[in-house]
């Protein structure tokens, strides 16, 4: 499962999987902006924009969040 209601914290990481190669993060938090984060995984450096409204939008819970490449 995936905790995305955890997705920052003081030392800007974001506590996710990594979409490129599931890495099981943290992720480097870059930027954010309402529902979105801009991250960087440590592992293999690909950068994308997570959309972490999936969360709180419905009984969806098993699936990945939108991701692409920034
Ligand atoms: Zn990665």
């Amino acid at each position: 499962m995936i905790m995305l209601d955890r997705w920052i914290d003081a030392g800007r990481r974001a506590w996710l999987p990594c979409p490129s190669c599931s890495f099981a993060g943290p992720l480097w938090l870059l930027g954010s902006d309402l529902w979105w984060v801009w991250v960087q995984c440590p592992t293999c450096l690909t950068r994308v924009w997570i959309n972490t409204h999936a969360s709180h939008g419905g009984p969806r819970p098993a699936e990945l969040p939108d991701v692409w490449p920034g």
